[in-house]
């Protein structure tokens, strides 16, 4: 059908617009010289006008009603059928919301960002409200651009649907319920049981090269090829850490702590569960809506998966424990695999997100979500954020927030415009628990064979049956095809409870 092989040819174009973005953001922020910004924003914003240009291009308004209008229409395929769904959703989206609006939106967000560094630096919410004010308002807006087309009523949910489409506010919250009514009993007894659990051995001083060897040894383990002539990884150095790409051309940006080694092994192995996905996409799919990896749920549960249920896991440590003293002249050889991980469970509230322990870190994300929710309701305003941000960390966590640097600033993502973010951190954990049952199903001794050090079973399994699969289901419906069963945090439960009891008893 000529209409639907031309459409395919305008995604497909949009979208390798898309993979020369990545290319270039990936040298903004490893390798840039720094009187190269003005000069690279002026690009950015070139590529910006570009893709909007592309997305709203009237032709595909015509092409898809041909399309549909097509009497061949019916006998497309399922994957034809997806391709279709997903450019009619992007096009109707963008198409509402104004070019000049999105543009100002983009100049607001970047102000916003600016002002929000200099806040968290001189630890001063002032400095950041009046500017998260007017992103807000213009969130709100946005809302307002979308609400009516995705037949929505709360505000919030427009911009949870944008990070995860058909999730909404009573969706997560139900969900938070869960979560909270079955980590709140575990988060004292597990922070007492692990109270005088031994860490500093953790800050034993490893060079920078050998972290670097360390890594690499870790690509090799998990088939990510950074080595070969044929390789498609690429590993580069970063203030924060971030993995980009797709196909043959995904990389991994870390940064290295000589007094803190496990740091960078933690965040690799969480950025190659993110970039084996974009490796691992079908690429009979290349560039089409469909071979993308659209949900955020599903990105994360691949890289939590691989950061905490293997990272964190005692099987992998007594993988990794032999293959790292050896690179570090035994250094680590009066430590067992129970020391080790033990001292990487640890159960310490604290008030920063990032690197907090798996039983409190839901906890976190609980605080954001109710907070986002209450602002689209109108309920609090921007003002009030420090204080209602201190005390629900004081009843949930019990820990003292000191300055706003570590409560209400410490996060990117409001600065960033990116209201609706945090529940897909939730969602990967969830995704990530149930998966590695329904794989566990498949693999019973998957845990073994990682000890082993050997992780080809593992990877297979989720490339067939997450990676592959692209775009052409949304999130719960590619949980409930590969699993069997709705989507759910009680396998996310199960499997901490076992975790900690099999740790620390009870
Ligand atoms: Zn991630």
């Amino acid at each position: 059908m000529q209409s639907y092989d031309r459409l395919i040819e305008l995604s497909r174009e949009r979208s390798m617009l898309g993979s020369v973005w990545e290319a270039l953001g990936w040298d903004t922020r490893t390798g840039m010289p720094r009187g190269a910004v003005a000069q690279r924003a002026e690009q950015e914003a070139f590529l910006t006008r570009l893709n909007h240009r592309m997305a709203t291009d009237p032709e595909i308004g015509r092409l898809l009603e041909m399309t549909v209008a097509n009497p061949n229409a019916s006998s497309l395929s399922e994957v034809q059928k997806r391709n279709l769904f997903l450019i009619r959703r992007g096009y109707d989206l963008l198409t509402k919301v104004p070019e000049e609006f999105a543009a100002e939106l983009t100049r607001q967000i970047s102000i916003a960002y600016d002002a929000w560094l200099k806040a968290k630096a001189e630890r001063d919410w002032k400095i950041f409200q009046p500017h998260l004010e007017k992103t807000f308002q213009m969130q709100v807006h946005y809302s307002d651009l979308l609400m009516g087309y995705l037949g929505l009523s709360d505000p919030y949910d427009v911009h949870l649907d944008g990070f995860e489409r058909g999730m909404t506010s009573d969706y997560y919250a139900k969900m938070f319920k869960e979560i909270q009514s079955g980590i709140v009993p575990m988060v004292e007894r597990y922070a007492e049981a692990s109270k005088d659990v031994q860490t500093d051995f953790l800050k034993r001083r490893v060079d920078k090269s050998t972290q670097l060897r360390i890594v690499e040894s870790l690509a090799e383990f998990l088939g990510y090829d950074i080595k070969s002539e044929h390789a498609m990884g690429k590993l580069g150095e970063t203030e924060h850490p971030f993995s980009t790409g797709r196909y043959d051309d995904v990389r991994i940006a870390l940064h290295y702590y000589e007094d803190d080694f496990f740091m960078p092994v933690l965040i690799f192995l969480h950025e190659a569960g993110h970039a084996l996905y974009g490796m691992n996409l079908n690429r009979e799919w290349n560039y089409e809506p469909v071979g993308q990896s659209e949900s955020n749920g599903i990105h994360e549960s691949q890289s939590r998966f691989m950061e905490n249920m293997v990272g964190r896991s005692p099987h992998f440590i007594r993988y990794f424990l032999p293959l790292l003293n050896k690179l570090v002249q035994n250094k680590f050889s009066d430590m067992s695999t129970e020391d080790f991980t033990r001292a990487l469970n640890v159960v310490r509230p604290s008030p920063i997100r990032g690197g907090s322990d798996e039983v409190t870190y839901s906890l976190h994300l609980i605080i954001r979500f109710e907070i986002e929710k209450a602002m689209f309701a109108n309920r609090i305003s921007v003002s009030e954020i420090p204080e209602i941000w201190k005390e629900k960390y004081d009843r949930y966590l019990g820990v003292t927030v000191q300055d706003d640097s570590m409560g209400a600033l410490q996060d990117m993502h409001w600065a960033s415009g990116m209201f609706g973010y945090f529940p897909c951190y939730a969602l990967g954990n969830v995704f990530s628990a149930q998966l590695a049952e329904a794989m566990e199903r498949r693999i019973p001794d998957w845990k073994q064979q990682i000890e082993a050090g050997d992780s080809k079973a593992v990877m297979a399994w989720m490339k067939q049956n997450v990676h592959q699969k692209g775009s052409l289901y949304d999130a719960l419906d590619l949980i409930k095809n590969v699993t069997g069963k709705e989507a759910s945090a009680k396998p996310y439960l199960r499997y901490l409870k076992r975790k900690y009891a099999g740790l620390y008893g009870g």
